[in-house]
This record gives C-alpha cells, sequence and structure tokens, in this order.
C-alpha cells in the first residue's frame, strides 16, 4: 500500500509517524484534484453547461459511494459534504439546539474539542441544556453500563448523547453498536465523531443522527468532511442559509431544498469531492489489509513501550499510541525526534480536559500510523526514544520546557 502514497518517494528519509492528525494523501487524489484543476474546474449545481454537469456527476457519484461504504441508504438525503469534522460535529450541535429547548447532554470525557466545546458553549448558555459525562472504564473506552445506568435514571426527556468513536488520545475504540442500542432504548439523539474510525475500519454508520469525520485523515483532500444525517433532520431550517440550499425565494417565502444539499450552502471543496469516487474504491478494494495493517501496528506499538521510560496512556486498539515520558518534556521528545526525521504530535492533543487529567496537568506525546507505515519505522522510533530518555535520565539534556 506504501507505494500508492507518492509523499514516501519522495521524502525517504522522514518517518511520518503523525497520521492520527492528518494522512499522507493516496495517488489517486494528487491526479484527481490535478484533473479538476486542469481541466473541468466549474461550478456545480449552477450554470447548465456541460463542465458545470461534469462536476455535478462526480458529486452525485463521490455521494453515492461514501453511503455505500458506511452503509447508509439514500445519499441525497444522508450525505452532507462539509468542511471537515470540526463544521459537521458544530452543525449538529446547532441542529439540535434548534430542535429541543433544553435536556441532558451525555459526553464522552474523552471528545476531541471539536465535538466537546460546541457541547460545552450550548451547556453554557442556556440553562435547560446540562452536561453529564460518560466516563471511561479500566480499559480506556467509555464506560457503557455506567451510562445505561445514569441514563435510565434521568428524568429528563431530551437526551443527546454525544461520543468520540474513537478517541484520538488513547486509540480505543468505543462499542458504537452498543452506544447506538442504549440511545434506541432511551429516545437519545446521537452524535458520533467518527474522525479517527472512519478508513481505519469498514463501520457502519446507520441508525445514528449525526456522525462526521474530516477526508485529510483518510488519506483524502484537506478542507472536506462528511455528516451523514438522519434524513428526519431534513425538517430542519439550515444551519448555513445561502446559494444552493434553496429550491425557490420569494420576498413572501423561502423553500429549502428537500435534501441533504439544504445543509451545503455555498460553493462547495469542488476539487476535494471530485477525489471521492477513486478513493473510496481504493479504501474499498483495501479494506481488509488496512484494518489488518492497523491491528499489527498497534500490538507492535503497544509491545515496544518500555514502561520504566514512558507511561502509556492506554493500548491501544487503532491508529495511535500515546505517551508520558518519565523524564524529559514531551515538546523537547517532539523537536529532538524531529531533527532525527521522525514526525510525531505532543500536547495536549486537543483533548485537553482528559489529557490534563491523566497526566496530571502535563502533555503526551503522540506517535500515529497509517497504511503506509512500517514495522521498522515503529521499531526504530522506540529506539530513538530510548536514546533520548537515557539522555534525559543521564542529565545530557536538560528539559527546556517543564513537564
Ligand atoms: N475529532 C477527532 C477525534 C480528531 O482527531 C480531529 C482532528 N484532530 C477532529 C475531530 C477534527 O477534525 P478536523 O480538524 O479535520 O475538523
Amino acid at each position: 500500500m506504501r507505494d500508492d502514497f507518492p509523499f514516501f518517494n519522495r521524502n525517504k528519509s522522514i518517518v511520518y509517524l503523525d497520521t492520527a492528525a492528518t494522512s499522507q494523501t493516496l495517488y489517486t487524489v494528487l491526479e484527481d484534484t490535478t484533473d479538476f484543476y486542469t481541466y473541468h474546474k466549474s461550478n456545480a449545481h449552477r450554470s447548465g453547461h456541460s463542465m458545470d454537469t461534469w462536476v455535478d456527476q462526480k458529486y452525485y457519484l463521490a455521494k453515492e459511494k461514501v453511503a455505500k461504504y458506511v452503509g447508509v441508504a439514500e445519499p441525497d438525503k444522508s450525505i452532507v459534504f462539509t468542511s471537515g469534522a470540526t463544521q459537521g460535529l458544530h452543525d449538529a450541535v446547532k441542529l439540535i439546539e434548534k430542535a429541543m429547548p433544553g435536556g441532558t447532554l451525555y459526553l464522552g470525557i474523552d471528545a476531541h474539542h471539536s465535538l466537546s466545546l460546541p457541547i460545552m458553549e450550548l451547556a453554557k448558555n442556556n440553562p435547560w441544556w446540562t452536561i453529564s459525562y460518560i466516563n471511561l472504564n479500566s480499559q480506556g473506552m467509555l464506560d457503557l453500563d455506567a451510562l445505561e445506568q445514569t441514563i435510565k435514571a434521568d428524568t429528563n426527556k431530551c437526551k443527546v448523547i454525544a461520543v468520540g468513536a474513537v478517541s484520538n488520545v488513547l486509540g480505543k475504540e468505543n462499542d458504537l453498536a452498543r452506544i447506538k442500542d442504549i440511545a434506541h432504548a432511551n429516545a437519545a439523539n446521537t452524535i458520533i465523531d467518527a474522525a479517527q474510525l472512519v478508513g481505519k475500519r469498514k463501520v457502519n454508520l446507520s441508525g445514528f443522527d449525526f456522525v462526521a469525520w474530516s477526508w485529510h485523515k483518510v488519506y483524502g483532500p484537506t478542507g472536506l468532511g462528511c455528516l451523514v444525517i438522519d434524513p428526519v433532520w431534513l425538517s430542519y431550517k439550515p444551519v448555513h442559509p445561502g446559494g444552493g440550499s434553496v429550491v425557490s425565494v420569494s420576498y413572501a417565502d423561502i423553500i429549502w431544498q428537500e435534501n441533504a444539499g439544504r445543509f451545503e450552502s455555498g460553493t462547495q471543496n469542488l476539487a476535494g469531492i471530485v477525489t471521492i469516487p477513486r478513493l473510496i474504491d481504493w479504501l474499498e478494494s483495501h479494506s481488509s489489509d488496512i484494518e489488518h495493517h492497523d491491528k499489527s501496528m498497534a500490538r507492535l506499538a503497544n509491545a515496544n513501550v518500555p514502561v520504566n521510560q514512558f507511561h502509556q496512556a492506554s493500548e491501544s486498539d487503532t491508529g495511535l499510541l500515546s505517551l508520558l515520558p518519565v523524564a524529559g518534556a514531551v515538546e523537547d521528545y517532539v523537536m529532538l525526534l524531529d531533527a532525527k526525521g521522525v514526525m510525531v504530535r505532543g500536547g495536549k492533543l486537543c483533548a485537553q480536559p482528559l489529557v490534563d487529567q491523566i497526566t496530571s496537568n502535563s502533555a503526551l506525546l503522540r506517535l500515529s500510523w497509517g497504511c503506509y507505515t512500517t514495522a521498522n519505522e515503529i521499531e526504530s522510533t522506540f529506539d530513538k526514544l530510548g536514546d533520548i530518555h537515557a539522555k534525559f535520565q543521564r542529565n545530557v539534556l536538560r528539559p527546556a520546557i517543564a513537564g
């Protein structure tokens, strides 16, 4: 699979272990973007000429392929193109706000800021909404037994369950099927952040109210995401009214699109959308290899952690592993690895409440892989981490920033 990513051909000395932040790009995406800008650049759904029609066809094909890939029916009513997971999750919270007067929002404690911040803002600005945090169980996954008990005892009629499918700090896969069952049994709405799941596992995302992800983490273009919606949400007005979201407008009235286009106003990331059909074909044809490879990278990374040198935030299931160094500061490890050509991420990982809680207000060093990562890259990075640790341990290096 690595050969399908031109980045690695051009950058032979780089070890890229920051795929959870953004992945490297599949060759078809590069080809299709260039093709669009070179031969086909035109707007969609507007002009009626043949260039516009070419873009329209790719746009509808992209929706069909996305719907099939994630197991949802009615592509034109279920798939919304967004600028990314952040916009999708934000729009989902706005639609919940339009639809309900208040209630209890059950929010996973491992949520990324793009999910937690709009929910925290909603509860801060509206006293009728209350947040109830879903804690982690001993394996680092959301404690769904506790959620089930708490939600049963909750007399509030309006409920929302908002969770990440995979934590971008812990690399743990939460049990989406059970979350769906709990939501249905309690007439709760669901908002799922699937940014660290889509592309790693072939998943069925039907039966949720909202599921969001970004294509740049799935070997695709930046500035493009999908929000899968239950078509019942098409009875609500758009969060961003504008060009393309209407069927007809008069001074007296507005008739909104009856399909997901009502949530897609303005010119979209068409150069990105036209790359989706071939990207999904590639993902479909490699899905079992991708999953197998991801699981073997997780096992290898878990097995390589020197427990006397680094605390491991959790035993990884998928995609990433986060570490707290025993000696030296995370920021120094990031810089020292960078100097050796290894790209990793350090910091609060856009999930500060969780990271502060598990590190006592410090930071984490995150290694994250993709379908192109080799075993040798993981092993040699742990060797380098060991060398850096040894230097801190012997005081050869002094932490620049206190941990
Ligand atoms: N959720 C999770 C779990 C993520 O890891 C990220 C990206 N770091 C996001 C949401 C936000 O994605 P984007 O920045 O592409 O909108």
